[in-house]
């Protein structure tokens, strides 16, 4: 070892990188025998056997009716505004990944941003209805870090204002409330099963209706809006998952419970060793029995020895890699930083959320050593 290096740049040298998450993969031998399957039938897509048992599948495990697979979340998202059609301008939040609010520019519809609460980072109820104008058709929020929504509070507001309401819950797979699916409420629901999800079909998501009748718009906007050969009624989108994604989901299905099990683990640990550390706060979501602990986000306080920047370097510089979701807000990006609510003024707890916010490696596989080296960078500063 070269004494004269610096202690972070032997650390760097010595150390595995460590990303904010690691994809759950069942072993491959397992998935050997669907691909044999999908070679032997030779339907690769448009609903084959796998998709049709995938959907199945998720719903009997979340406790739902009327699922339906997707290529991915954004698409998801896309369709689902579409199959409400929803027009007009339609309140969002900033803290967010940036699909949330594309979904909106992709059919034509004004964002409109209100500010988060500050303990859960989730839409604030109490922003609403003073962002509310004759084109508002409905409500986009987002079950952030898979903590539930006060969705009682929206739907309030929503029957009120005659306004629908779409939830993204992208990060909200197996979510509960009262121990029924979080997924039940709202007009729709939208799930994202990419990669680094909680559960992953490599890339994929779903819709989940309240009924047969708008499962079944969904079904012909996601197939180009194609009913029967001679029949299109809608200007759909290809937007269909293949076997092989659906395959693979369910294979992934099996080891879903025991991922759980093991974030929650991780996350109730983070929270005993990061309790006693000045500055550093975690969200409700972190310990709270509901919430899926999809991302384990902290809040680095002014009463912490170094910004967060500086934390995010010194991580980097340990090579561990962590993001901070939610920075920038989805406001600050060009695309919709001209729009009357994108200011900072009227979203200051997302604006100081999203500048103080870190979220650490946190994957079923982590281990406990590979937790103890990000807790000495914590510590150490
Ligand atoms: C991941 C994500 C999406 C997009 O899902 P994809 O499957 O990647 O298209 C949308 N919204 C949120 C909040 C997300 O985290």
């Amino acid at each position: 070892m070269n004494a004269s290096l610096p202690a972070e740049a032997t650390a760097a040298l010595t150390e595995e990188t460590l990303f904010v998450t690691q994809p759950l993969l069942s072993p491959l031998e397992d998935f050997i025998p669907y691909l044999r399957e999908i070679w032997d039938s030779k339907v690769l897509t448009n609903g084959g056997p796998f998709h049709q048992r995938l959907e199945k599948a998720l719903e009997a495990y979340l406790g739902v009716e009327h699922l339906a697979l997707l290529s991915n979340g954004t698409l998801g998202l896309v369709t689902a505004l579409q199959a409400l059609r929803i027009t007009g301008e339609v309140i969002t939040t900033p803290y967010s990944f940036v699909a949330t609010a594309h979904s909106l520019l992709w059919n034509g519809i004004k964002p409109v941003f209100v500010d988060v609460d500050p303990h859960t980072l989730n839409m604030d109820p109490a922003k609403i209805e003073a962002a509310i104008t004759p084109q508002t058709t409905a409500i986009l929020p987002v079950h952030c870090y898979g903590y539930p929504c006060d969705i009682d509070a929206i739907q309030k507001i929503a029957d009120n204002y005659n306004l629908k309401i779409i939830y993204d819950a992208a990060h909200a797979f197996g979510v509960k409330t009262d121990g029924k699916s979080i997924l039940r409420h709202g007009d729709l629901s939208v799930l994202s099963f990419h990669a680094t999800k909680v559960f992953n079909t490599f890339e994929g998501g779903a819709i989940i209706c309240p009924d047969a009748k708008t499962k079944q718009r969904v079904n012909h906007l996601k197939n180009f809006g194609i009913v029967d050969e001679t029949t299109v009624v809608a200007p759909g989108i290809n937007g269909k998952m293949s076997e092989i994604n659906a395959a693979f989901g369910l294979l992934q299905l099996e080891h879903i419970d025991e991922a759980l099990v093991r974030r929650r683990e991780i996350s109730v640990r983070y929270c005993e060793l990061l309790s006693s550390v000045k500055g550093i706060h975690c969200l409700p979501a972190c310990e709270s029995p509901i919430s899926n602990h999809a991302y384990f986000p902290i809040l680095v306080g002014d009463d912490y020895p170094i910004s967060r920047d500086a934390l995010y370097e010194k991580f980097r510089e340990r090579n561990v890699i962590v993001r901070r979701y939610f920075y920038p807000l989805i406001s600050e990006f060009p695309m919709y930083r001209g729009l009357p609510t994108a200011h900072r003024a009227n979203l200051p707890v997302a604006s100081d959320a999203a500048q103080r916010v870190l979220c650490l490696p946190i994957f079923p596989t982590m281990t406990n050593e590979q937790m103890d080296r990000v807790i000495d960078i914590v510590m150490s500063c």
